[in-house]
């Protein structure tokens, strides 16, 4: 008797120990933490809020409640160890959006180098990420992904007999598992950083069946072959590269978070992040989709813009571009935007129309319907993106393509000359990619109206008759 009832009291106590342990601070969106206390008023605390976000407290099971019901790609919200963390996290003053001053003058190298990338090369890896049959944080098998991940990318290093060019492991407070990184050092300007990444883990209802192929072998296998491809034609930049595969996105972004955070407490100048997660999967009617939520950098997302104008519009390497939101927390992104950091994420399709098989045990290779030429077009991407923000050089390949367009924003105006280029038109682009005018038949010196346009970051792209594609950011105060 006496022994049932200590039994019965240990239970009771250790099951509000349990309750007790189960739940742990985050940061989301204020809408949702409203939502989420409403309908588990016992399971969510809301500790204090700003505009958009809110410092929580909640069970795992209001945690799960909102990955499976927010429309997002990502958990809907990111992990914090403590509440001091949760609370300082939304109370960091944004940083203001300032001009990116990157250009778009690597034609040649951006041309080699995305003439090499294997659709073929990104399938038989996914496929070879499927096989671990789970990489779910808390198993040996997410662990042992990673550590193979290692060795294939050490011996990409390898192969190429470079000494600048390291992979490390890192381990996390938040996981037992870690994440991975590739750094290719800067041969000028080794202190700033160009980081691409995607994540490692995956997640479903069952732990040990969690094939993760689209959420998010394809962004890992698509990262992978843009390593191979710059080690391929010896690319050095000037910049230091970084390819980052991390661990724990899918409980919080824990990875990402624990290494932006890093970063940002060290005074390391990132000066863009783009992150790829789910890649393969064709469920709209263009290709890439820019997600435009409001801590994305409006300025990195219209450099995309420019670059796909530029590289990707006609040609063996075409391919179309649209928008979407994705929402708080969307994917490890977030991570680096939270920090202060210029951050974009290029997605498989217009979030009402992903990839319905993530999260389950049925996302699979064989369910996505091609044979990775959709990965493909943002492994292109990822290439241009690295190679014209980290200007490096390639031994016997030289650029020379300046143009002689000119443009320049005053008192509402766009005014343009246009040097010894016939001109077929110019056109007016805004952030999320949407055409605002197009004007033809123009003279080689004038100008456009820009007073209908709102205050913004816009684009210019003119088309020369030559077939040449010149693009041109400006702001309109
Ligand atoms: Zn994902």
């Amino acid at each position: 008797m006496k022994i049932k009832l200590l039994s019965l009291l240990s239970l009771v106590v250790f099951h509000q120990a349990y309750a007790q342990s189960d739940k742990f601070y985050a940061t989301t969106d204020s809408k949702n933490a409203e939502a989420l206390k409403n309908k588990f008023p016992e399971d969510v605390e809301i500790i204090t809020s700003n505009d958009n976000s809110s410092a929580v407290h909640l069970s795992k099971k209001a945690a799960e409640f909102l990955h499976h019901n927010v429309i997002t790609h990502g958990p809907g919200y990111v992990y914090k160890s403590s509440q001091e963390e949760a609370v300082s996290a939304i109370n960091k003053s944004r940083r203001e959006n300032k001009i990116l001053a990157f250009t778009i003058d690597q034609d040649a190298v951006v041309m080699s180098a995305i003439a090499k990338v294997s659709a073929e090369n990104i399938k038989t890896h996914i496929q070879t990420l499927e096989n671990y049959g789970t990489r779910h944080h808390t198993t040996a098998k997410a662990k042992t992904a990673i550590q193979d991940l290692r060795t294939k990318w050490q011996a990409l290093i390898t192969a190429s007999g470079r000494t600048d060019v390291s992979v490390r492991i890192v381990n996390h407070m938040g996981t037992t598992m870690p994440s991975l990184i590739l750094t290719i050092n800067g041969s000028t300007s080794p202190n700033e950083y160009v980081i691409v990444g995607g994540h490692m883990d995956t997640i479903t209802n069952n732990v040990n069946n969690a094939p993760g192929a689209d959420d998010d072998a394809s962004g890992i296998a698509t990262i992978s072959e843009m390593i191979r491809v710059l080690l391929d034609i010896n690319y050095r930049p000037s910049k230091t590269v970084e390819f980052m595969a991390y661990a724990a996105e899918e409980i919080g972004l824990v990875g990402s978070s624990e290494i932006a955070q890093d970063y940002a407490l060290n005074n390391k100048n990132v000066v863009s992040v783009v992150q790829f997660d789910m890649t393969n999967y064709k469920g709209s009617s263009k290709d890439v989709y820019l997600t435009t939520d409001p801590y994305n950098s409006n300025d990195l997302n219209l450099f995309l813009i420019e670059l796909m104008e530029r590289y990707n519009k006609t040609g063996a390497h075409a391919f179309t571009y649209g928008n979407t939101i994705c929402n708080y927390g969307c994917s490890d992104h977030f991570s680096w935007a939270d920090n202060g950091y210029d951050a974009a994420f290029p997605f498989e399709a217009s979030f009402s129309q992903y990839n319905p098989n993530i999260h389950t045990t049925s996302d699979k290779l064989s369910n996505m319907g091609n044979s990775a030429t959709h990965a493909a077009k943002f492994a292109k991407l990822g290439l241009e993106f690295i190679i014209e923000t980290s200007k490096g050089s390639v031994l016997g390949v030289s650029d020379a393509s300046k143009s002689s367009v000119h443009i320049a924003v005053k008192d509402k105006f766009l005014n343009y000359q246009f040097g010894n280029e016939a001109v077929e038109s110019l056109i007016i682009l805004d952030t999320s990619g949407r055409k605002l005018s197009e004007s033809k038949n123009l003279l080689s010196i004038g100008k456009i109206d820009l007073n209908p346009l709102s205050a913004g970051f816009y684009l210019a792209v003119i088309n020369t008759q030559s077939g040449k594609v010149i693009t041109k950011k400006f702001i309109l105060e």
